[in-house]
Parts: C-alpha cells; sequence; structure tokens
C-alpha cells in the first residue's frame, strides 16, 4: 500500500540569468526509507537547489570545497525548471517541410491486433511514423483555434501550479462527465518572463501531437487576460508522488514506466520535436496506471541544433551545461536520469547547489547502488553517456539501440503501445490524487491585453 505525501510543492522557475537571487526557503519535509541507497549514505540536503541563479561564466567555476553527501531519503521538493529567453536555434518553420498532409488511418494500434506479441518489423514501424509526421504536419499548418470560452466549464478546484498560472480540474457544462485539466496562463507573467515564443510553441505542438502517453489538448481559447489550454485530465496523480511514496520501484516497474517514455519520444522525436523537461513531476498517471507526460512549455521542433538553456537541474544533459549545442539526444540522457530516479528513488546528479549538480554532471560518473541489475547498469552508462557520439538513442540505430538492448529483451513494445500489457500499479481514483491549493479568483481585464503577441493563440 502506499501514502499519498502532502507536501508545499510550488515549482518555482529560475531565471538566469535574468534577476538578481532572491533566496527563499523551501518547505521542510520528510520522505520514506529507502531499502537501499548508495554505498556511502549519510544525509540529503537537496534545499534551495531551487532558488539559485548563476551566470553562464560561473556555471562551471565555482568552488567543489563543500562535497554534498550521498542521499539517505528521497527529495521530497518538486524540481524547479529554468527558462533562458535569448535562443539561437534552427528550429522548424512551417513550411520546412514538403510531406504532405494526410487522413490515413493506418495506426500501431491495428499493427498489433492481429498478433500482439510478434515484434514487428523495424519498416512497419518506420511507416507507422511516417503516417503519424503527415498527421502532425496538417495539425501544425491548420492549429486547432478558439474552440471553446471559460463559461462551458464549471470550475472544480486547482489541482497544480506551474510558473505563469495554475491548472483547474474542470467539467464541460454540456457533458458533466468530461473532466478536464485547465491550464491558465497569465498573459502579462508570460509576457514578463519572456516566455511568449514557449507558450505559442506548446499549444501549437501539444494541439499536433496524437499518442497515448502524452496528454491530449481537447480545448483552446483566451481573453483579454489568460490563455487556456484543456487537457485531458489524468486522475491519478504525478508519479513524483507515487514514487516518494514506493521509495523506489522494482526494476519490472522501472521497465513498464520506462518503455512509454522510449515510444513516446520515439514518436516525438520522428516528428522532430524535442521535449526538453522529462521528470517524476511531468508524468502524470491516468486511471490505468498508464503515464501521461505533460507540460511542454519546453517542448520545441528542430531541424538541426538549439542552443536555449532550460531544464530542471538534475535532469539537465552535459550539453546543455557547457552551451554546446544539441538536439534531442538530451531526452535520452534525461530518460537515463528518470531510469535512475525510479529505480534507486533518487537522481544519479544530486546536492546542495545547482552547480554541483552541473560537475558531476560534465564529470562523466556515475554511480550505481547495489541492487541494480548489471543490464540496467549497462543500458544507464550506455544513456548517461557523456560522448554524445556513444549515447544511446543518439546514434545511426537511433531507439532500437534502447528497445533491443537486454535490459527490455522481454519488452513488448507493440502491448505497451496498445496498454494491452497490465500496468504493474493502479492508483486510486476514489480520492484526490493532487494537492489542495488555496483557489484565487480569475480576474479578467476590461481590455484585451497583448493583442499582437498572442495573437496566434
Ligand atoms: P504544468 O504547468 O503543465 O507543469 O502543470 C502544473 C501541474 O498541474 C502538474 O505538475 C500537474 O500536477 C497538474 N497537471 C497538469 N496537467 C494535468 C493534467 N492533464 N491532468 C491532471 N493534472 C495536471
Amino acid at each position: 500500500m502506499y501514502q499519498t505525501k502532502c507536501s508545499v510543492n510550488v515549482k518555482q522557475p529560475i531565471l538566469w540569468p535574468i534577476t538578481p537571487d532572491s533566496p527563499k526557503s523551501p518547505p521542510s519535509y520528510t520522505s520514506p526509507p529507502l531499502a537501499n541507497t548508495l554505498s556511502s549514505p549519510s544525509s540529503e540536503s537537496l534545499s534551495n537547489r531551487s532558488y539559485i541563479r548563476l551566470n553562464k561564466s560561473s556555471l562551471l567555476s565555482s568552488s567543489t570545497s563543500k562535497t554534498p553527501a550521498a542521499p539517505k531519503s528521497a527529495d521530497t521538493h518538486k524540481r524547479s525548471f529554468f527558462r533562458f529567453h535569448s535562443t539561437t536555434s534552427s528550429s522548424v518553420g512551417n513550411s520546412s517541410t514538403n510531406l504532405s498532409p494526410s487522413h490515413s488511418t493506418y495506426s500501431y494500434t491495428s499493427m498489433g491486433q492481429t498478433d500482439s506479441n510478434v515484434k514487428r518489423s523495424q519498416s512497419d514501424i518506420q511507416t507507422f511514423l511516417e503516417k503519424e509526421k503527415e498527421k502532425f504536419i496538417e495539425r501544425i499548418e491548420n492549429p486547432l483555434r478558439q474552440n471553446a470560452a471559460l463559461e462551458d466549464f464549471e470550475l472544480i478546484r486547482t489541482i497544480g501550479t506551474g510558473s505563469f498560472g495554475r491548472v483547474l480540474l474542470v467539467t464541460h457544462r454540456q457533458n458533466a462527465g468530461e473532466k478536464i485539466a485547465m491550464k491558465i496562463l497569465d498573459k502579462q507573467v508570460v509576457v514578463k518572463m519572456k516566455q511568449v515564443d514557449h507558450t505559442l510553441a506548446e499549444k501549437k505542438i501539444l494541439q499536433a501531437l496524437s499518442c497515448p502517453f502524452i496528454v491530449k489538448l481537447m480545448y483552446t481559447f483566451k481573453d483579454n487576460s489568460y490563455l487556456y489550454l484543456g487537457l485531458e485530465y489524468a486522475p491519478g496523480g504525478e508519479m513524483f508522488t507515487h514514487l516518494r511514496a514506493f521509495g523506489r520501484y522494482t526494476e519490472d516497474m522501472t521497465r513498464f514506466y520506462a518503455a512509454q517514455i522510449v515510444l513516446a519520444f520515439e514518436y516525438l522525436h520522428h516528428l522532430g520535436v524535442i521535449y526538453r523537461d522529462l521528470k517524476p513531476e511531468n508524468l502524470l498517471f491516468a486511471a490505468d496506471g498508464y503515464l501521461k507526460m505533460t507540460d511542454f512549455g519546453f517542448a520545441k521542433r528542430v531541424k538541426d541544433r538549439t542552443w536555449t538553456l532550460c531544464g530542471t537541474p538534475e535532469y539537465l544533459a552535459p550539453e546543455i551545461i557547457l552551451s554546446r549545442g544539441y538536439n534531442k539526444g538530451v531526452d535520452y540522457w534525461a530518460l537515463g536520469v528518470l531510469m535512475y530516479e525510479m529505480s534507486a528513488g533518487y537522481p544519479p546528479f544530486f546536492a546542495d547547489q545547482p552547480i554541483q549538480i552541473y560537475e558531476k554532471i560534465v564529470s562523466g560518473r556515475v554511480r550505481f547502488p547495489n541492487h541494480f541489475t548489471v543490464d540496467l547498469k549497462d543500458l544507464l552508462k550506455n544513456l548517461l553517456q557523456v560522448d554524445l557520439t556513444r549515447r544511446y538513442g543518439n546514434l545511426k540505430p537511433g531507439v532500437r539501440d534502447i528497445k533491443e538492448h537486454r535490459w527490455f529483451k522481454d519488452m513488448d513494445f507493440i502491448a505497451i503501445y496498445q496498454k494491452s500489457f497490465p500496468a504493474p500499479f493502479i492508483p486510486r481514483t476514489d480520492r484526490e490524487n493532487y494537492e489542495t491549493y488555496e483557489e484565487q479568483p480569475l480576474t479578467v481585464s476590461s481590455t484585451e491585453r497583448f493583442p499582437r503577441e498572442f495573437a496566434e493563440f
């Protein structure tokens, strides 16, 4: 049995290097004991990591005199991310592809219906992904626009907070059974934090995606003050909460969840989209125990490379920290961090301060708990690989290096895609899986704010 922990978990953005420090004490916590830890556990103090702001030059030059201890218990603070507004990248524009739109009905699901246990050939998967890409391009070129208004929904309660607003559980008045997670972004805050492009990209990309492991965007609209993203509601809560309650997952559980992320990345990367914010906080449980990836605020269409500094310290790939141009390889690094965190109960690189985390990340050294199997360690070494020319997922065979690794040898990815494999954990949905927040009224301005900036929303 598990218990849902209740703690104050407000994601605080780290603006780097836009604003000066404004240290704040994070909430205190206790955590369930772990059965296995690194060999020299003493204490964990990851506090304050959310509030550090660095400038680029100091990123790797800080003193290492304070050596952080290995964790005794897992951190129950949600991790903050940071956003850096200035970007230089070769993003894919709308006109950068010559694939023509199609209305294909071919699907991964239909591929597996005859014999879901037979591993399909790579060419079947490629064909499927190509069709999905055509559908994605068509939706990107003909995006969903203003298909609802706030009056259409009954507001129930706040279930999450983000950097620019909050997420409310709502029901559609015409269809009371339909629960929606309404992400509400305050235009003024988005503009102030220089996140207009990221916000427009979040909506544009999300409305064009169709993957069983990614929340669907059902409604989108705006009013004078706010932008609204009506998302498929995932009632099971965040993996962050459940993982902390479990302590750590068995390797079978880790494999079950990792397989879904691998499939989601295979899909996203084939579309030319990188996600850039993988972490347990952004993985929600559907009622069936399968995952839904949420928060596409950092997702980006990238053809070649991008340089934007954004992410969550513990999950950043070395090439982001080192300000090298990067691409989808950063998602596979983050997959390695996530798999490690799921199996260990704590992430592979942690410290009191982000600068110390970054030093560990770029060092190329990872220590594994004794209970990790040889196969898991081998796969993780290939994902947490600083050398991009050797990192799995980033090599010529692409994601096949991961799917065909020994650790996944018994994994039926088709069955996972079809959700025909029984989930190892079904979240209780007869109770709240999201925290309780103080409600705040939505105050809508009488005049339209930032009409030009959000014209395309
Ligand atoms: P975000 O700003 O997208 O990171 O969302 C903030 C928080 O709201 C998340 O960490 C979740 O706790 C919650 N949330 C976001 N999307 C959903 C969803 N589709 N269903 C349920 N809760 C959600």
